[in-house]
């Protein structure tokens, strides 16, 4: 029997010896794909409630790994989070979602970018001159960048957080919950917020209309989004029947495969073509 022990101890050393290698090797490739910008980014766009117009669109950040493909920025960011490499990767996608808006922009396309921060940037002393740097360095007037930050972490450290925040809003950017209702959320924290919008989370999306219950929250949600004047952004619309549902209660703007998956900014300009010609 203590034999037995024995190897099983050993052969849970031997899986999680190779777990940890097999991420350390991901986290080198990572730190390789970050310094030769083999990174990508991707554009999700964001429509209004009737569907028709574009607004913006999400910046989303791909890897293309030299062996195994595409890995899920479900996998990497967090990889990328335990090291230090989310600074320069979150850099990097900030520069290349202005640069891209400024485009539109002179293009004459009206669409605000929305860019993901891990809330490792936010510890980041440079963050603000990176925000604004890559707003002068790309001409991208401030109101069409949006941040999106997570709930659970500012609120967590509301306080902490406050003048950073209100820092970046003075700048006149616009400032998001991102995956609002998961994790560690009260509707009393957004009163604290200086933020202009709440993405609600795709998990509360997903089964309306149909489960009570989250049609309940999903209506909350918005209620108490507009009593103290923020938007709301609905996150993973698939379905007709669930426009139609956000729409009845008044959600302002809509994102989801319905309308459009992560794409090439090719992609992108021509749904955005195709909307101004009909
Ligand atoms: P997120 O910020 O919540 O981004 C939305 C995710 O939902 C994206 O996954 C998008 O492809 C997916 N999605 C959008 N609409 C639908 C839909 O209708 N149905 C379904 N099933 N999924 C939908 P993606 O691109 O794989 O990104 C996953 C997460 O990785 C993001 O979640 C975000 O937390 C993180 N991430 C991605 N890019 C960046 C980045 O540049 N910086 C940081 N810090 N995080 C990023
Ligand atoms: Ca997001
Ligand atoms: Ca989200
Ligand atoms: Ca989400």
């Amino acid at each position: 029997a203590k034999a037995q022990g024995r190897d099983i101890i050993q052969f849970f050393d031997q899986v999680i010896n190779a777990r940890h290698q097999q991420r350390h090797q991901y986290e080198e490739d990572l730190r390789k794909a970050v310094d030769n910008n083999a990174l990508f980014v991707v554009y999700q766009p964001r429509f209004d409630i009737s569907g028709q117009h574009m607004r913006g669109a999400e910046a989303l950040v791909r890897w293309s790994h030299p062996v195994h493909g595409a890995v899920s920025p479900a996998e990497f960011i967090p990889i990328a989070e335990a090291s230090n490499l989310i600074v320069q990767l979150g850099r990097f996608v900030l520069f290349e979602a202005c640069k891209q808006a400024s485009a539109w922009n002179a293009d004459g396309y009206q669409l605000g970018v929305s860019v993901n921060l891990s809330p490792r940037q936010l510890h980041e002393r440079d963050l603000v001159k990176d925000i604004s740097r890559a707003l002068s360095e790309t001409g991208l007037p401030p109101h069409l960048l949006e941040l999106e930050i997570t709930e659970t972490h500012v609120m967590e450290n509301i306080d902490q957080f406050l003048p950073l925040l209100n820092e970046i809003r003075q700048m006149g950017v616009t400032l998001a919950v991102d995956d609002f209702g998961t994790g560690y959320s009260s509707l009393m924290y957004l009163k604290k917020l200086p933020v202009d919008i709440v993405k609600i989370d795709r998990s509360f999306i997903m089964d309306v209309p149909g489960d009570t219950d989250d049609e309940n929250l999903v209506r909350a949600i918005i209620s108490m989004s507009h009593s103290l004047r923020l938007r709301v952004v609905a996150e993973g619309v698939e379905t007709e029947e669930q426009q139609q549902f956000l729409c009845n209660l008044g959600c302002d703007q809509l994102q989801g495969f319905l309308f459009g998956r992560p794409d090439s900014v090719t992609q992108l300009k021509e749904l955005a073509d195709q909307q101004i010609a009909t």
